[in-house]
């Protein structure tokens, strides 16, 4: 049987284990294996666009698990009620090609974007970063400020969205961490107000286009930048010029190149790959002054991570259900009786 992971399912394991520690724990999933990084089967993530948005597969194995994700970006997607990313996904056994997880990935997706992101500042940013700015207060939002509060250490966060109504819905649900003393946030009128004097700016806007979210002169020195929302061809959020002064980090070296900031440099234009500075086989922030830049586009390891992670932890607490996705047959050449084996009663089209 496959296990099976549903939205309630999710929704109970956040409510169990808690964002935070999930996000924490997922973290060092991805740690774990960003350091194995030449154990994996790897390759840019299928991309089929169209005039709305894009949908995406993104495999990946090693000689244990075979992961995808199927992913979608869709900005206009909330104006009808949708979320603008949506995602599910399969971990498999590769020893016979069985199925054992089929789960969400939606709230999955954002807490594994927000660990990556940790990761890569935990590595990149100056030590001791207590202030994030945080533009795009979206779906991904709540998540990335949680996370780099609870596992970096961020105090004070400054919010902007050209759509009040998201950032309104941003402060209400961290409204427990600022009640506390935890985080103090505070509402900047602008990008420009609240990327002033900011450790670190995490961009996770979404629109269909090059958009310019951070200008060049808006970089400090020694900001760390954390660029999500560009993760597509034709999406960006920075000016290029803020690229050609930063030290620039990747995932996936190939898939970057397409879908990030980094489709706006030529082809020689230098990276670093995040899994050496991890491994410390490669150098990240050189000095107090440089502008470090995590290049985000998400990569199909984190989501093997994230889907290990949460197989785990849904058979620990025991949260998720099960489903018949294959068959198992008492003869498994036998398909045609399995097709034909009478089951009454005989279940309703939804
Ligand atoms: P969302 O639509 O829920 O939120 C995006 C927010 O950006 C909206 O509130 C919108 O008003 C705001 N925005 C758009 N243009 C803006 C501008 N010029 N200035 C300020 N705010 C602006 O989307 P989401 O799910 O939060 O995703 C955000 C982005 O992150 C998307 O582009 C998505 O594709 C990307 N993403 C990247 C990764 C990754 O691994 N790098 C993972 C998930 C999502």
């Amino acid at each position: 049987m496959t296990r099976y992971i549903d939205i309630a399912d999710m929704q109970n394991l956040v409510m169990y284990h808690g964002a935070a520690r999930m996000m924490a724990e997922m973290a060092d999933c991805i740690r774990e294996d960003f350091l194995r990084w030449d154990d994996f089967d790897k390759s840019p993530r299928t991309a089929n666009h169209s005039v709305n948005g894009v949908i995406e597969l993104m495999p990946v194995s090693d000689d244990a698990l075979y992961a995808f994700k199927y992913v979608n970006g869709h900005p206009r997607n909330p104006l009808q009620g949708l979320t603008t990313v949506m995602a599910f996904g399969v971990l498999a056994d590769v020893a016979t090609g069985y199925p054992s997880l089929l789960s969400e990935l939606t709230i999955t997706t954002a807490m594994r974007t927000a660990a990556t992101s940790v990761v890569a500042a935990k590595a990149l940013a100056r030590p001791n970063s207590r202030s994030m700015a945080l533009i795009g207060n979206g779906s991904q939002s709540e998540f990335q400020a949680i996370a780099f509060m609870t596992q970096l250490g961020i105090r004070e966060l400054r919010v902007f969205d050209v759509d009040s109504a998201a950032t309104d819905k941003l402060v209400a649900n961290l409204a427990p961490y600022a009640n506390t003393g935890e985080l103090k946030i505070v509402r900047a009128a602008s990008i420009r107000e609240a990327v002033r004097g900011a450790d670190i700016v995490t961009t996770v806007t979404a629109d269909k286009t090059n958009a310019t979210i951070l200008t060049d002169d808006l970089v400090e020195p020694g900001m760390h930048l954390n660029a999500v929302g560009g993760d597509c061809p034709g999406k960006t959020e920075l000016q290029p010029s803020i690229l050609l002064r930063s030290k620039v980090f990747v995932e996936y070296e190939p898939q970057t190149r397409v879908e990030g900031e980094l489709q706006q440099m030529p082809a020689d234009f230098q990276t670093h790959a995040l899994w050496q500075v991890l491994a410390g086989i490669a150098a990240g922030r050189d000095d107090a002054a440089q502008v470090t830049l995590f290049d985000s586009v998400g990569f199909a390891l984190e989501d093997l991570s994230a889907l290990r992670y949460i197989h785990q932890l849904s058979q620990k607490l025991g949260i998720g259900s099960t489903v018949d996705l294959v068959p198992t047959l008492p003869d498994p050449k036998d398909l045609f009786g399995c097709a034909t084996a009478a089951r009454p009663p005989l279940r309703k089209a939804a």
